[in-house]
């Protein structure tokens, strides 16, 4: 910035989150000048050397087969695969309550890897590895943005410490809690899920065999997503666990010791990784549905969280995050080979068609499975059990449904 504590760029992103690294990589070609923001310091590049084998960030993402393209197409992917992450070949779902249970696997679908679990810290220091020398981009970092000035001609951003930032366009991937989107006042449709979920890494006495592992309970989802302590790590001993739960349950399990905790995720997830010998630190999120009605208003326009959340129990948040910055970058290429201005309604409202109905489908799908796993009435039980069992022995579902979850019918 200068002196007099003013700049103006062509597009401001604000949030340097996975979705707004993401979207300034994607715009690495364009001939606007950009900044990126964001309230916490950018941490580039990981040091595979100085990855701590028994340490993973408690924040993992199962990332898509299509999301892996993208980050293939960034020069993004091959930093994280040296870095470490894991494919999962196989995923098994199951109900506590009886016998449903469906099986996905990659072999089936003739794919290599159903996902692949990513350490969020890893996949954002491959980011900014990455956007640190792009010639088009400014990274302004810590700034905390305050407030928003929107005028015919351009948005101005004042921070917290009296800075003023101005552009002809801002994209808004600021996260669940949205600023931004609180400033312009675009209202949103949210609902508690009444879940909150418990994070942590554990070793398991059997190894994971590159499956997930999902078992719904009566409180809430409990899943094993499968960990790589090195990028050719033999041994598979490490999962990264989500276990949702309803606000007493969670905060049982949240006052347990670690031996208590493990010996309860043990039995919790059946006892098919063998013992947990040992988990890390716990963190729990409350989990909350949301959905801004609408995704541009005037200069702003919503990408990722900003625009909407859900619950993590399909692994899909940030992948139709990601999404969202591909359909905006490619509208705004569009725009400007046909003669528009960046924040022009017919561009920007072309992004919003193309996103929101992929998104809210996603979002009532899994507003579903929760509905349908919370209930206990006795004939849903016995129909879902059912259900489970019977889609899982007609493979043009389940490819169906397996695809879906890939985003590759997306
Ligand atoms: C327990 C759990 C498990 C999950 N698992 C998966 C999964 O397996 N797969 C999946 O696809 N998704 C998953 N998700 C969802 C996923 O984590 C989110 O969709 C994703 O983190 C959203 O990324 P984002 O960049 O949009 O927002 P965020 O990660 O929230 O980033 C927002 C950024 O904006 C910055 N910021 C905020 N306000 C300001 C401001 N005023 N000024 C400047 N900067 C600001 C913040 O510092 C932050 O860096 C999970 C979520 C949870 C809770």
């Amino acid at each position: 910035m200068n002196s007099k504590n003013e700049s103006n760029f062509d597009i401001v992103i604000v949030g340097g989150g996975m979705v707004g690294a993401s979207m300034a990589c994607l715009l690495r070609e364009s001939p606007c000048r950009i900044a990126l923001v964001d309230r916490v310091k950018f941490k580039q590049g990981v040091d595979q050397n100085k990855l701590d084998r028994e340490k993973f960030d408690p924040r993992v993402s199962a990332l898509t087969a299509v999301t892996k393209e993208i980050f293939s197409d960034l020069n993004v992917w091959a930093d994280i695969e040296s870095a470490r992450c894991c494919n999962y070949v196989d995923m098994h779902v199951w109900d506590a309550d009886g016998t449903g249970s469906i099986s996905f696997s990659a072999a089936e679908l003739n794919q290599h890897e159903l996902g692949t679990i990513v350490e969020n810290s890893v996949l954002s220091s491959a980011l900014y590895k990455q956007i640190a020398e792009q010639e088009n981009l400014s990274l302004l970092a810590p700034v905390s943005i305050d407030s928003l000035e929107n005028d015919s001609d351009e948005v101005t951003l004042l921070t917290e410490d009296g800075n003023r930032i101005s552009s002809q366009l801002v994209i808004a991937a600021d996260g669940a809690n949205s600023k931004i989107r609180e400033l312009c006042q675009i209202p949103t449709r949210e609902w508690d899920y009444n879940h909150q979920a418990i994070v942590t890494t554990v070793r398991t006495e059997l190894p994971h065999q590159q499956t997930a592992l999902q078992r719904f309970i009566d409180t809430g989802p409990l899943a094993f997503l499968p960990l790589a302590a090195e990028p050719d790590d033999q041994s598979q001993k490490y999962c990264s666990i989500v276990w949702s739960a309803v606000p007493e349950r969670a905060e049982q399990l949240m006052a347990l010791s670690d031996s208590e905790f493990c010996s309860e995720l043990t039995k919790s997830i059946e006892g098919r990784l063998g013992e947990i010998e040992n988990c890390d630190k716990r963190y729990s999120f409350p989990l909350r549905q949301r959905h801004a009605l609408d995704y541009v208003k005037d200069r702003v326009v919503l990408i990722g969280d900003a625009a909407h959340s859900i619950h993590p129990l399909a692994g899909q948040g940030v992948n139709l995050g990601f999404l969202d910055a591909v359909v905006l970058a490619k509208e705004l290429k569009h725009g400007s080979e046909v003669g528009r201005q960046l924040a022009d309604p017919t561009v920007l409202s072309r992004y919003q068609r193309k996103r929101k109905g992929h998104n809210l489908g996603m979002m009532w799908l899994m507003e579903g499975f929760k509905h349908l796993f919370a209930e206990q009435a006795l004939p849903i039980r016995w129909l879902r059990n059912l259900g489970m069992s019977g889609v899982d022995n007609v493979s043009a579902i389940k490819n169906h449904l397996a695809r879906r979850a890939m985003g590759l019918d997306w």
